[in-house]
């Protein structure tokens, strides 16, 4: 069994993207800048936006957090992102989510400039996955491909199920692991609550991509013998933190699986980071 270690590559990741930005700064042009909005206290959210604040400062990348109370109204929270797509030195615009629940979030993200969209959910984005274009994609599945390709795990021609259908990780993983090119060329199902046999789909599985959001929810019976298991799930129980997949009673019988905590997690991180800078090489002419 291959652990896929996410912690140690986004590391990696992350210092190749430091280089990439030192390089260029040396040369005299700006630093990249990154907007992050907070709206509200949810402990959670607050612990991903300072982890996202220190890797991203970490790689060179200015961050300008902006901390609102739980009361902002939508004009207020509109404005703050009108504000930040006007401005030079800002290339990318992140909103936490989930927003405040009086707060629209479909607008919210509508109103980002899709080149400053670097979590990748603007539906100018979203539209430029399924047709192929290039454009900003959503950080974990995108960080997702990018793990399994550093290990050399290549999905083509192979039957990627995918449990899971959200907007931000299973619909546009199902995206990527289907088109053509080096990363993708896989067989693709996408199953959900309403799916029938789900074991059975599961069991099909040469890669089993969990994002379902319930601990330990799939064990030895819903796991092929060498199958590569991706654990996207991260559920807070009193034991700590795990993932969608009962890690240790599968581990054996996979070829390879993610661990969580150090998965996808700190992958998702890197990739925030990845669009970050490509936004700011396009805003520089750079690509
Ligand atoms: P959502 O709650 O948006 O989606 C959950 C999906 O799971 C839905 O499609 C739902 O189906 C499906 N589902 C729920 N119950 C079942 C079931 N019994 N059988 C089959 N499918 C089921 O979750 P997210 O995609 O936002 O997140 C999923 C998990 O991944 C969470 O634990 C989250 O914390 C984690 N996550 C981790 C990230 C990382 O960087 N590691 C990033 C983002 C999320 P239906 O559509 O029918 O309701």
């Amino acid at each position: 069994m291959l652990l896929l270690d996410g912690k140690a590559t986004a590391l990696k990741i992350r210092q190749e993207l430091k280089d990439t930005i030192t390089t260029l700064c040396h040369k005299g042009l700006r630093a990249p800048g990154l907007a992050v909005i907070l709206a509200g206290n949810d402990p959670a959210s607050e612990i991903y936006v300072r982890n996202k604040e220190k890797a991203c400062e970490g790689a060179g990348i200015r961050t300008i957090t902006s901390r609102l109370p739980a009361t902002v109204s939508q004009a207020e929270l509109l404005a703050l992102i009108a504000k930040a797509n006007q401005r030079n030195d800002i290339d990318g615009i992140l909103v936490q989510l989930p927003l405040p629940a009086h707060l629209d979030t479909a607008e919210c993200l509508l109103s980002i400039l899709p080149d400053k969209d670097v979590d990748g959910f603007h539906p100018d984005n979203a539209g430029r996955l399924l047709l192929g274009l290039p454009g900003l994609r959503p950080c974990t599945p995108q960080g997702i491909l990018e793990l399994l390709a550093r290990y050399g795990l290549a999905c083509a021609g192979k039957r990627a199920v995918i449990v899971g259908r959200s907007n931000i990780v299973g619909k546009p993983l199902a995206l990527m692991l289907a088109q053509p090119g080096p990363v993708g060329n896989a067989t693709v199902t996408l199953c959900h609550s309403q799916s029938e046999d789900l074991a059975d789909h599961c069991r099909n599985a040469d890669f089993l991509f969990l994002a379902v959001g319930r601990p330990k929810m799939f064990g030895r019976e819903m796991i092929k013998t060498g199958a590569c298991v991706v654990d996207v799930g991260i559920n807070r129980t009193p034991e700590g933190i795990c993932g969608d997949a009962d890690f240790e009673a599968i581990k054996n019988q996979t070829c390879a699986i993610t661990p969580v905590p150090g998965g996808v997690g700190p992958m998702t991180i890197a990739m925030l980071i990845k669009n970050t800078v490509q936004a700011w090489q396009a805003h520089l002419g750079l690509c």
